[in-house]
């Protein structure tokens, strides 16, 4: 195992540890690839979606939000090409009878190439596979997996399947006679929510080209290959927008929602260097331009965040399947004939981030355990979450440094002038420093300690997360000092 693997395991255990994230239903043993969000966790959680729906909605003034319905007609996804094509290419090991995603297998290879220091290797493979998948050509793939002795991580052997599709969607029974109940979908994005109500938001808002759509919400897949934590679920969160523009300026919008978006996740004061553009070699037949943000992992870079400039593709079919119009009237004068540019269908540029994703950055970004060295030359170790200070669960830990004394009042004042601002959180027992380092864990950037001098001058001590300083401030700067941190 490598280091990095560690850390991950590391990340696991501590996420469960603390409250951040649990196995479903894990007194029955869990269910594969399905997670719980615990008291810190659902507040990160929170805290990840209102960051990214106040920059979409509210900073962006021609962005407005939607929440639809996770059940759709079942005609959406037969528009939308998913019923037809939403699937991946798969490969089974007659042997141990474990099936695999051939992207998955062979991007297996590369890394472990890469490990080995022969990067170039790597890349041609990966380049190799890309062209393949790009031509759908399965033979070539499978040819290409047996050329490089790939073979399955359980029977060891490489006696392999031919490839073949697995559609991705979960479907259920709408309705209470069985016999007569249309089959229904469990949505696997929550874009087509936002396509099917294009033209309701637009009337109803009153929006004018170029404008977006923007939506938070669950989606299903039943991904064959579902492990490595909450990277991969059958249920997770979507954060979507659609951004909805004129014929011919989706080149320049796709180009400004690439740079927009890297900019949100460096706005969390991430490290540059941690992130990187993948472009798409394979497009899909409608798309013009797509590129994924991926992130470094413990794992390895992987996508975080899809842009897709996806044409008029969406509204079009849904115009098809449902024989409504999905027009726009643009009264805007184009200038090349002196009149208005008149009915089109729009085009789209979408981006799509995983919420859940989004919080697995946070806590391989965040998590860290720390050697410390001490004033007689010794050493301790502490485990803290450099969680971003606007998102952390929890702002403000309140600790009177004793159970007496008058301190636990002073501080409880304290916690009802500050907990309607911010989150914030209250402890008298054990020991100053044992109660810091539970708060480094959970990642909670000040912790105020009262103490006895407060009642003399009414200062408290304010420890910061990161440095570990400590300094002297009055009592009542303190819900001062925490706000103007957190915005
Ligand atoms: P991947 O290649 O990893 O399967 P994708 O390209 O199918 O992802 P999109 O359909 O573009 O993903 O979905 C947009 C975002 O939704 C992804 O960037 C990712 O953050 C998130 N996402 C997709 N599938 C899952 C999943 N099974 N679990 C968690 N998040 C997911």
């Amino acid at each position: 195992m490598t280091t990095n693997d560690n850390k991950f395991q590391e990340i696991i255990s501590h996420a469960k540890e603390y409250g951040f994230v649990f196995p479903s239903s894990e007194i029955y043993d869990g269910l594969s690839a399905v997670y719980d969000y615990g008291p810190y966790g659902s507040e990160l959680k929170k805290n990840i979606r209102d960051y990214w729906w106040k920059s979409m909605t509210q900073l962006h003034e021609n962005i407005v939000g939607i929440d639809a319905a996770i059940f759709m007609h079942p005609t959406t996804w037969k528009a939308s090409g998913h019923v037809d094509n939403f699937s991946d290419p798969m490969i089974d090991n007659r042997d141990s009878n474990k099936r695999y995603r051939v992207d998955h297998l062979i991007e297996g290879l590369a890394d472990k190439l890469k490990d080995e220091g022969k990067t170039q290797e790597a890349d041609e493979l990966i380049a190799e596979m890309d062209r393949l998948l790009a031509a759908d050509d399965y033979a070539g793939l499978k040819d290409l997996i047996a050329k490089n002795n790939i073979v399955c991580a359980i029977s060891g052997t490489g006696n392999w399947t031919d490839i073949r599709q697995f559609n991705l969607m979960f479907s259920t029974q709408l309705g209470s006679v069985t016999e007569e109940a249309d089959t229904i979908y469990l949505r696997p994005e929550t874009a087509q929510g936002i396509f099917v109500n294009f033209l309701n938001v637009q009337k109803t808002s009153r929006m004018r080209i170029p404008f977006g759509i923007a939506q938070t919400g669950k989606a299903f897949r039943n991904e064959i290959v579902a492990r490595q934590f909450i990277f991969r679920m059958r249920e997770f969160e979507q954060m979507e927008m659609q951004f909805f523009v004129r014929p011919g300026t989706e080149g320049e919008w796709y180009r400004y929602w690439k740079e927009a978006r890297l900019q949100w996740h460096l706005s969390l004061g991430i490290s540059p260097e941690k992130y990187r553009y993948h472009d798409h070699v394979k497009l899909a037949h409608y798309a013009k331009e797509a590129c994924d943000i991926e992130f470094e992992f413990p794992i390895g870079f992987k996508e975080v965040e899809g842009i897709h400039s996806r044409s008029d593709f969406d509204l079009t079919q849904h115009q098809q399947y449902s024989k409504k119009k999905m027009q726009y009237f643009d009264n805007d004068v184009d200038p090349a004939t002196g009149k208005p540019f008149g009915n089109y269908i729009p085009y789209v540029v979408e981006t799509s981030i995983g919420l859940d994703r989004m919080f697995l950055l946070i806590l391989s970004e965040s998590y860290e355990t720390e050697t410390l060295t001490k004033e007689d030359g010794s050493t301790d170790s502490r485990v803290v979450m450099h969680i971003p200070a606007k998102i952390a669960p929890v702002k403000l830990a309140i600790l009177p440094l004793v159970k007496k004394d008058g301190l636990p009042e002073i501080a409880r004042e304290l916690m009802n002038e500050c907990k309607p601002h911010f989150r914030c959180f209250y402890e008298e027992k054990d020991a100053i420093g044992k109660r810091y380092r539970r708060q480094d864990a959970i990642g909670t950037p000040f912790c105020v300690t009262v103490d006895h001098q407060t009642k003399e001058d009414q200062t408290v001590t304010i420890r910061h997360r990161d440095s570990m300083q400590q300094e002297r401030v009055s009592l009542s700067a303190v819900r001062e000092i925490v706000s103007k941190n957190i915005i």
